[in-house]
């Protein structure tokens, strides 16, 4: 049954799941998506300004472990969830290394615009963090919104 979900997973190729804003980091994002696991559907789930983060982590776990895997990687409370597992978890040291990679990214994206990859904030709810420019999008964006509601009553 395994070697079947892997057949699958082969049959549809990786690169399909790399996302159509992935630019210059198509290469790297194809690598983050082969790290995940046979019978789940890859999937980078941050947006495009935290690409270099995920990218930058990847990179660094890769460095002290090269056959380490994903088990997912999304956006949560404003901020990175980096879920990996490593072959083996007897070298204590390694762990915490790991562990610290993804803690520096998880801080590095409360300070970077999701959209940009600016310098930016978390918003007030502290599920978003963008860079000024795109704080008065989402309001004037939100203000519209509004507007309509009030005008469809
Ligand atoms: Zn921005």
């Amino acid at each position: 049954m395994r070697v079947r979900v892997q057949e699958n997973r082969h049959s549809r190729s990786d690169v399909e799941f790399i996302p159509d804003d992935a630019g210059d980091y198509r290469d790297q994002l194809l690598d983050i998506i082969q790290r995940m696991s046979s019978g789940y559907w890859p999937h980078i789930g941050v947006s495009v300004g935290w690409y270099p983060l995920i990218v930058n982590a990847n990179e660094q776990l890769d460095a002290l472990c090269h056959n380490y895997k994903i088990t997912s990687l999304t956006k949560s409370n404003g901020t990175i969830q980096y879920f990996f597992r490593l072959p083996s978890y007897d070298d204590d040291e390694l762990v915490k290394k790991c562990i610290a990679i993804v803690v520096k990214a998880q801080e590095l994206a409360r300070k970077t615009c999701e959209v940009c990859g600016e310098m930016g904030s978390p918003d007030k709810s502290g599920r978003f963090v963008f860079c000024e420019t795109h704080t008065k999008k989402v309001v004037r964006r939100k203000r519209t919104s509004n507007d309509e509601v009030q005008r469809d009553n």
